[in-house]
């Protein structure tokens, strides 16, 4: 058994080597060690989508979680990035709400991949992206499911660590009263032994602050900042709760909305969290062995 996780982690470790034009970061946080492969690692890819979501868990189970697949075309590059990373088949598949710029390639990652269970919020959308995922999910099928806040996902022990995706958002009580549509966004928090990672969507602050009144753990070493960091998320005393080492921000270069903007730069730096940007750093991915968390960036282009 132990030969086989091993066999398993070194897999994965080589899948993610495999990434083209990969490079070190020079400097890594306080706390955060260099790259380097461990027993029972796992890989968080946040992939240079553009103006665009799409995120790879790699966790050290071996099950394969996809959040978001960017725009419609970005399909082909998400299914060719996941081939080359060593995945043949997806557990959990999250579109985080039915926008286009999340749910775009999510057709083409179901023709592609076996999906044993795909996740989308309790929201319709009448867009023909939207249309297209729910036929791919039927001509697969399966059925969309619409987890809520407090559902675990996955709770399991490897390596002699504690491994966890839990479900913060939505909400299903509170919900209701939300108009925009990103702010059904689905919200993970995944764990394994010390280091946790969060997935916050597009979701804006009335949902940061309607999760900082519950009891959901926010503290996490790495916040995929919300809304390709738009001022609209990320608030003050958001990022207090969460008190993360690392915040990554998923935006196209040069995009018409000024994403990510001035003043969610300015809070992120004023926490002194450093900053990883797909714009500037292309792919970004996260090497985990549930003590340290490594970060390297690669360029597509
Ligand atoms: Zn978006």
């Amino acid at each position: 058994m132990a030969g086989i996780l091993l066999l398993v982690a070194l897999l994965i470790w080589l899948a993610g080597c495999q990434l083209t034009g990969l490079k070190n970061q020079p400097a890594t946080p306080a706390g955060v060690a260099g790259p380097g492969p461990a027993t029972g690692c796992r890989l968080v890819h946040v992939l240079d989508v553009g103006q665009a979501d799409s995120i790879l868990v790699q966790l050290p189970d071996g099950r394969n979680m996809l959040i978001d697949a960017g725009n419609n075309e970005d399909g082909p590059f998400i299914v060719d990035y996941l081939h080359r990373s060593g995945v043949q088949s997806i557990d959990y598949l999250i579109g985080t709400h039915p926008h286009e710029d999340h749910i775009g390639g999510l057709d083409t990652v179901l023709q592609k991949f076996p999906v044993r269970q795909v996740y989308m919020p309790e929201i319709s959308y009448d867009t023909k992206s939207y249309h297209d995922v729910l036929r791919a999910v039927r001509q697969r099928g399966l059925k969309v499911l619409s987890p809520a806040a407090g559902q675990v996902l996955l709770k399991d022990r490897v390596s002699d660590q504690e491994l966890q995706v839990e479900i913060l958002w939505p909400d299903p009580r509170r919900v209701l009263f939300f108009d925009e549509v990103n702010d059904h966004s689905i919200i993970a928090r995944v764990s394994y032994g010390k280091s946790s990672f969060l997935f916050t969507g597009d979701a804006g602050r009335q949902v940061e602050e309607a999760l900082l009144s519950s009891k959901a753990r926010l503290g996490a070493d790495v916040l995929k900042v919300g809304h390709h960091g738009s001022n609209s998320s990320t608030s003050n005393a958001f990022l207090r709760a969460v008190r993360p080492q690392i915040a990554v921000i998923s935006a196209g270069r040069g995009n018409d909305y000024g994403h990510p903007h001035r003043e969610t730069l300015q809070r992120l730096i004023k926490n002194k969290i450093r900053v990883y940007r797909t714009d500037q750093d292309g792919t970004i991915v996260f090497t985990c062995d549930g003590k340290t968390i490594a970060v390297r960036t690669a360029k597509h282009n």
